[in-house]
């Protein structure tokens, strides 16, 4: 089912499905109990472009939180639930916007039965979250090991049991670490259902290898058409998740908005710090909301023809650079000034 297809669902304020705009998810990774650092980190994650925030739930005490916590941030907020289904009553008591739970991890289809009881009151969507490390081992031994089929057949063995019980107000994750698995598991999903679908690469790694996987995975599957809320998963500040979701989605075509940084590799010709450049350069764009390439290059002399599909740029010389405009000279610029330079021309960006 491409996303164009799948059901429409509230989440708070929020509209996820049904082809709308693909929505960038994170987690918070403070105690949820410690109310203010939870709303700091919320408001850290927000500023850089997070649409809907997840917090742990694991105690009767952050439960409670999530009341506070709502009262200071703008974003719905997901409760996060293991094991115990009276936390997931408890946050939706408290206000959460959307529960995440395993209904095959929290004690029985009783349990599932109260949690589902209060979620349909509410009317609080239940995102069907499913991980290939938790997969039912007679589905491991279905299959002969864990697999696409096993754990597609898990997410929807427990969409079904929900569904018995007469709620149909759900999203469905499903997660592996194994990236092709996890994208073979997304199309035989998405072929299945019409549920709205949560993509993710699960304990995919620290900056580096994290970013790479969540590209290639969530590549692949978005490209298909699939996929109505994402999360890139990194061991990290979560602050980078959000980055690199939008660089994900800017790239893939799926959003438009924020300026897109090129830079060149560097060579025996750069003369000047263009690596720290391009990173201040990098960070310095963030907070413009324009919908334009800036190029930062090495040197004057392939520079400019190689920043020409940029709308601005600036390329290094020897203890100077140059301001460039669509491939074109503008002027010269001391190196200590090219910062500024360019953060002054893109305040008074005639949009
Ligand atoms: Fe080298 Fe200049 Fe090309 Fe950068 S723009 S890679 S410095 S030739």
């Amino acid at each position: 089912m491409a996303r164009e297809s799948t059901r429409v669902i509230r989440i708070g304020d929020k509209v996820i499905g049904g082809g709308t705009p693909i929505l960038i998810q994170s987690m918070t990774n403070t105690r949820t109990e410690d109310v203010a650092a939870t709303v700091e980190q919320i408001h850290r994650l927000e500023k850089a472009g997070c649409e809907i925030i997840r917090c742990t739930v694991p105690t009767q005490e952050a439960a409670v939180a999530i009341g506070e916590i709502k009262k200071q941030i703008t974003i719905p907020l997901v409760a996060d639930i293991h094991f115990d289904y009276k936390m997931a009553i408890a946050a939706m008591e408290n206000g959460a916007d959307k529960i995440r739970i395993n209904p095959g991890n929290i004690g029985g289809k009783d349990k599932v039965a109260q949690v589902v009881a209060v979620a349909k009151e509410r009317n609080i969507p239940i995102r069907v979250g499913v991980n290939s490390g938790s997969l039912e081992r007679e589905l491991v031994d279905k299959y002969h090991g864990v697999t696409a089929q096993g754990i597609v057949e898990s997410a929807l063995d427990k969409v079904h049991m929900i569904e018995e019980l007469g709620y149909e107000n759900m999203v469905i994750s499903i997660k592996s670490s194994d990236v092709l698995m996890c994208v073979k598991a997304h199309e035989l999903l998405a072929a299945k259902t019409d549920y709205p679908l949560h993509v993710g690469i699960t304990e995919s790694g620290t900056i580096i290898s994290g970013n790479i996987k969540s590209s290639i995975g969530l590549g692949l599957i978005l490209h298909q058409g699939i996929g109505d809320t994402i999360r890139v998963s990194l061991t990290g500040d979560p602050v980078e998740e959000i980055k690199s979701a939008k660089l994900i989605l800017r790239t893939l075509g799926l959003r438009r908005g924020g300026i897109e940084v090129v830079s060149c590799p560097t060579c025996g010709r750069t003369k000047i710090d263009l690596i720290g450049l391009a990173n201040q350069v990098e960070n310095m764009v963030a907070e413009f909301p324009l919908d334009i390439k800036v190029a930062v290059m090495g040197c004057a002399v392939n520079g400019p023809g190689e920043a020409k599909e940029a709308d601005i740029g600036i390329a290094g010389g020897i203890g100077e650079g140059l301001l460039i405009k669509k491939g074109e000279i503008v002027k010269k610029v001391p190196e200590n000034q090219l910062l500024a330079v360019l953060r002054e021309e893109l305040e008074h960006w005639d949009v």
